[in-house]
């Protein structure tokens, strides 16, 4: 049992305090991050990234799910996504000023999904407020779904309260855009062109993909998952939208380095849209003749081999409430005809 000298303790405070005041560094803002964000560099170019751990967010991997990067350029930093806590977001600050001295000057946002934009919070509060860029679409985040992967904001916060505490609490909220576009948005900063391309509605309605031509690299977000079952158990979600989506990402030319919203980036373009292609693709497929049929869901479901997909890592959190979404949208297609 721990004891306390009352004497003493006043003294060993007020050494503890002196302690840290001696560091010199402000303490944290946030619940310390104990995982490696693991910092990455594309070969021979200014562009960085850090890859999120399968899976969905949880105390095991305290959050960190999605994928993230930034670019470094003359005139200061472009920050693709923002991960998926605040105090993710403060370590990928830190990344980056492990990095360079250079200002963060723009966040641009693949899509208003907690896992994305959780982090802004501390570029705005402690990373020189840089515009915040999004697809108009992600300013009303909102709506609902069976499961409990429902995108409501206040739900999704509420939820992730308490999947995530501390490093989502009370003090967590959602960052606005600055700057929103609709279907393509440009811009130079220490001469290197940055494109962003509205892709939605697919995983969400404002998907959005930045293209960095002078070093051949692709920031996908969400168009592209790997290392787990994708998400589509969202009202918005297009998955045909998204397919065509993955067609323009395959035929782009040269090859980019695609960077994805979730798993390891590659070089080889077919490789990377493959896994969320197929899968999509395996939903399609499975669910079409049920709902030509009119066999209820559940019944469908449970009829399918799941077998390819099971062992993936989000299959029992998200695939059940993905094929209904798909179920959905094919009933909601066939009554249109
Ligand atoms: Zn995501």
């Amino acid at each position: 049992m721990f004891t306390c000298n009352s004497r003493l303790a006043p003294a060993v405070l007020l050494c503890l305090v002196m302690a840290a005041a001696c560091t010199g560094e402000a303490p944290a803002p946030y619940a310390a991050v104990t995982i490696d964000l693991g910092l990455a560099q594309v070969d021979d170019a200014p562009v960085y990234f850090v890859v999120g751990q399968s899976g969905v967010p949880g105390t095991d991997n305290q959050g960190h799910t999605s994928n993230a990067g930034f670019v470094v350029t003359d005139e200061g930093v472009v920050v693709f996504d923002a991960l998926g806590t605040p105090a993710l977001g403060y370590r990928l600050l830190q990344a980056i000023r492990s990095v360079t001295d250079k200002p963060v000057r723009k966040i641009v946002i693949s899509h208003y999904h907690a896992d994305h934009v959780y982090g802004l919070q501390a570029f705005v509060d402690h990373g020189g407020q840089p515009d915040v860029i999004a697809q108009q679409r992600s300013s009303a985040y909102s709506g609902g779904s069976t499961a409990s992967q429902g995108e409501d904001a206040a739900r999704r916060l509420a939820q992730r309260r308490e999947a995530l505490w501390p490093w989502v609490n009370d003090a967590t909220r959602i960052v606005e855009p600055d700057i929103v576009f609709d279907e393509e948005y440009n811009f130079t900063l220490g001469g290197v062109g940055f494109e962003i391309r509205h892709m939605g509605p697919a995983h969400a309605p404002g998907d959005s993909v930045m293209l960095v031509r002078e070093y051949g690299v692709l920031f996908s977000g969400d168009l592209v998952y790997k290392g787990r079952v994708p998400f589509l158990d969202s009202p918005s979600t297009d998955v045909f939208n998204w397919l065509s989506g993955l067609e323009w990402i395959a035929g782009l030319q040269p090859q980019p380095y695609i960077i994805p919203g979730h798993g390891e980036p590659a070089d080889d373009t077919a490789a990377s849209v493959v896994v969320t292609k197929e899968y999509i693709d395996y939903l399609i497929d499975s669910m079409r003749p049920a709902v030509a049929d009119f066999v209820p869901f559940d019944e469908a479901y449970a009829a399918i081999d799941w077998s390819r997909y099971a062992s993936m890592p989000a299959f029992a959190a998200s695939n059940r409430g993905n094929a209904y979404r798909v179920y959905l949208e094919l009933e909601a297609r066939s009554f249109a005809r």
